[in-house]
């Protein structure tokens, strides 16, 4: 029999659990606590009798994840792991600092199934989903190892969070839980590649987070050639979700859009995108292309991403660049993971 995921569970589903144990309830509360404040075995909850701890020990098991590599840059103190899983699975998290606190990337899958060209992340195809627990303990390891109270999170590690759905509301429900790490769901931003049926299905929960959606093409001939998900869900269905995703949550909607030279980022492109988006209350983060070995991407350079954003703003369009953290240890996701894996084939 395989053991109960206990670190994924919520108060509720505890209590439920001990009842089928024959122990009392209101001990669900506690054990949630010591769960969500990162103890790693049941011998630590030592406010529970030894015969529960043996009982749970018996039947759960709890979700870590422990760190292979930590690459720490020497420009701004971006860290970014590289994480076992209990199966052996590898994914990375990135800590960050930012002005307005720690930030912590995650990983919501291992690999991806989207595909995308440009990313390293998709290239070997999907090998499984995180669980929440898993979830949640890139964000504990990142505030453990570094001493600080984690304050923000961003589901954009490797994986697409809509593609793991349930997961990746569970996760949410629990980060933010008070008796947990209580980190406000205003601090947290999930990005995804357009799963339309999954931001729809997002919708419905109207929690306040940040929904970020990697655009990053004006039109469909652009789009369908960067990302295999645009054949499924084209630019105007993907647009029309992000509407409707609005007028529920009344959020601001934050569009990625990485740089290629040559590719998306000539000032027609710019126009393009402009009236595309427009009536959307939204943000645009351009992201200068992290050039990964399987494709042949270039960065746009400087003087051109500034001429796009000046345009977009004038068409009253705000956009920012990002601004890049970890330039000297390749801190954007999915690189280390196959460095890594390779090396050992
Ligand atoms: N699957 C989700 C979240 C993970 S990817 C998504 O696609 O949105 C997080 C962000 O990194 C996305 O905006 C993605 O498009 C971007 N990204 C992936 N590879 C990149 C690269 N090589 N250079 C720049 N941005 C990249
Ligand atoms: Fe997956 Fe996002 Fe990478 Fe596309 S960009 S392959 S959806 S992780």
């Amino acid at each position: 029999m395989s053991k109960i995921d206990i670190k994924s569970m919520t108060i509720p589903e505890i209590k439920e659990f001990l009842t089928t144990l024959g122990e009392p309830s209101y001990r669900a509360n506690q054990i949630f606590s010591w769960l969500q404040s990162g103890v790693v075995s049941f011998d630590e909850m030592t406010n529970l009798s030894k015969s529960l701890r043996a009982k749970l020990d018996e039947q759960c098991y709890i979700a870590d994840v422990k760190i292979v590599k930590r690459l720490e840059s020497e420009i701004d103190g971006t860290v970014k792991y590289l994480y076992e899983l209990h199966d052996g699975e590898l994914i990375e998290s990135v800590f960050m600092k930012y002005k307005h606190g720690y930030t912590v990337c995650i990983s919501t899958q291992v690999g991806c199934r989207m595909g995308c060209s440009f990313c390293a992340s998709g290239i070997d195809g999907l090998f499984r989903n995180l669980t929440a627990s898993e979830m949640l303990s890139q964000v504990m390891m990142a505030g453990r190892d570094n001493g600080v109270r984690i304050s923000n999170v961003v589901m954009m590690g490797m994986g697409e969070p809509l593609d793991n759905f349930d997961n990746s509301v569970r996760f949410l429900q629990l980060v933010s839980s008070e008796e947990g790490l209580n980190i406000g769901l205003r601090h947290i931003s999930l990005s995804t590649s357009g799963l339309v049926s999954g931001i729809l299905k997002l919708a419905e929960y109207n929690y306040p987070i940040t929904l970020s959606v990697s655009l990053h093409a004006p039109n469909d001939k652009i789009r369908s050639s960067m990302m295999k998900i645009n054949n499924k869900w084209n630019i105007e269905e993907l647009l029309n979700a992000c509407k409707y995703y609005q007028s529920i949550t009344g959020r601001r909607i934050s569009f990625e859009y990485a740089m290629i030279n040559g590719v998306n980022d000539s000032l027609d492109n710019a126009d393009e995108l402009a009236r595309k988006i427009k009536g959307i209350m939204s943000h645009v983060n351009l992201i200068p292309v992290n050039p990964v070995e399987e494709n042949n991407y270039k960065k746009t350079n400087d003087n051109a991403i500034k001429a796009f954003v000046s345009r977009l703003e004038s068409k009253g369009i705000t956009a920012t660049v990002r601004r890049t953290l970890g330039a000297d240890i390749n801190a954007s996701c999915g690189q280390l993971r196959r460095g890594t894996v390779k090396e050992a084939d």
